[in-house]
C-alpha cells in the first residue's frame, strides 16, 4: 500500500488508472469500514482509501477532539485488506484556501431536517470535504454506508451537483453490526462498559419498529420505541419513520412507500445514530 499526504501526489498516480474504487472514512476503521474496502476490492483494479477526521462537519468542539484516532491500526487494517493507496491528508491539503468563506452548497431541505436539524452545519461539512476528495480522487465508484443514512443521501446530492456527468457511482454498503446488535461505529470505542451495555438499546428499538410498523399505528410505535431508549438510560434526539427515497416524516402506514426507521441517541455523553430500512 503506498501511503501519501498529497493531494496532487495521489492524483498524479491515479491519472493512469482507470477502474478506481474509494472509500473515504475518518480513521478508527472497524469491520464497517472494512466492507466497503472488501466490496471496492471486488468491484474495481484500484481501492484508494483515505483517512481524514474533517474539522468542517463537527458542530460540537469536544466531538472533535475526543474523536477516536487510530492511524496505526488503521494502516495495518488496510494494508492487510488489499487497499493500494491511503490518503492522509492535513487540513490545509484538503482545504487550501482556508476553511472560513467557503461557498455553501444547495442541499435543500435535507439539511434542515433529523441531523441536519440536530447538527447545524455538518451537511455543509460533509458536501465539502466530499468534493474535494472526489476532486482529487475522482473514483469510478464511490463506497458509502447506509449506516448513515442520510449522509448517503446528501452524497448523492453532492455528485448530482459536482458530477453531473454521472463519471461516479455510489454505492450503498449494508450496515455491519456486532453481534448483539449494536451498528459499528468508530465513536463506539468512546462507549464505557455500562454506555455500551445502553448502546444495544438503539438497535433493539429499531428492530421493535420493523416488527410492528404493520400493525401498529406510527405515533404509538414511535412512543414505544422511544420508551426502549428511555427505559435502557439511553437519550433519544429523535425516533422517526421516514420515506427511504427523500427521508420526509411518515405518520402513517402505507404500502405503497419505502420506509426507514431512524434514530439519533445518546448514551453517557456519546451520540450514536443507526437506521433500519422497514420494507
Ligand atoms: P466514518 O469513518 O464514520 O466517516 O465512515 C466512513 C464510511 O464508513 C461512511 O461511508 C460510513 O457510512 C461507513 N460506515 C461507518 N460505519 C459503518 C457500518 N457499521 N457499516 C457499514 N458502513 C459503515
Amino acid at each position: 500500500m503506498i501511503l501519501l499526504k498529497k493531494a496532487n501526489e495521489l492524483r498524479r498516480m491515479l491519472e493512469s488508472e482507470n477502474s478506481i474504487g474509494f472509500v473515504p472514512t475518518m480513521g478508527a476503521l472497524h469491520a464497517g469500514h472494512l466492507s466497503l474496502v472488501e466490496r471496492s476490492m471486488i468491484e474495481n483494479k484500484v481501492t484508494v482509501c483515505s483517512v481524514f477526521i474533517n474539522p468542517l462537519q463537527f458542530n460540537e468542539k469536544l466531538d472533535f477532539e475526543q474523536y477516536p484516532v487510530t492511524i496505526e491500526k488503521d494502516i495495518m487494517l488496510l494494508e492487510n485488506s488489499g487497499c493500494k493507496y491511503l490518503l492522509l491528508p492535513t487540513v490545509q491539503e484538503i482545504y487550501p484556501t482556508g476553511i472560513d468563506n467557503l461557498p455553501r452548497y444547495e442541499l435543500g431541505g435535507l439539511e434542515t431536517i433529523l441531523e441536519g436539524k440536530f447538527r447545524p452545519g455538518h451537511f455543509q461539512g460533509v458536501a465539502h470535504v466530499v468534493h474535494r476528495l472526489l476532486d482529487i480522487v475522482r473514483p469510478n465508484r464511490l463506497y458509502v454506508g447506509e449506516k448513515d443514512f442520510q449522509q448517503c443521501m446528501i452524497i448523492r446530492k453532492v455528485l448530482d451537483i459536482t458530477n453531473p456527468g454521472g463519471s461516479t457511482e455510489l454505492v450503498i454498503c449494508p450496515t455491519v453490526r456486532e453481534p448483539d446488535g449494536l451498528a459499528m461505529s468508530s465513536r463506539n470505542a468512546r462507549l464505557n462498559e455500562e454506555e455500551r451495555e445502553k448502546a444495544r438499546a438503539l438497535s433493539e428499538s429499531l428492530s421493535y419498529i420493523k416488527n410492528q410498523f404493520r400493525s401498529t399505528p406510527f405515533p404509538e410505535l414511535l412512543r414505544q420505541a422511544q420508551n426502549i431508549l428511555e427505559k435502557n438510560g439511553v437519550k433519544p434526539d429523535y425516533v422517526e419513520i421516514a420515506d427511504a427515497d427523500n427521508l420526509e416524516i411518515v405518520p402513517a402506514y402505507a404500502d405503497n412507500r419505502r420506509l426507514v426507521a431512524l434514530i439519533a441517541a445518546r448514551a453517557g455523553d456519546i451520540r450514536l445514530i443507526d437506521n433500519m430500512p422497514l420494507n
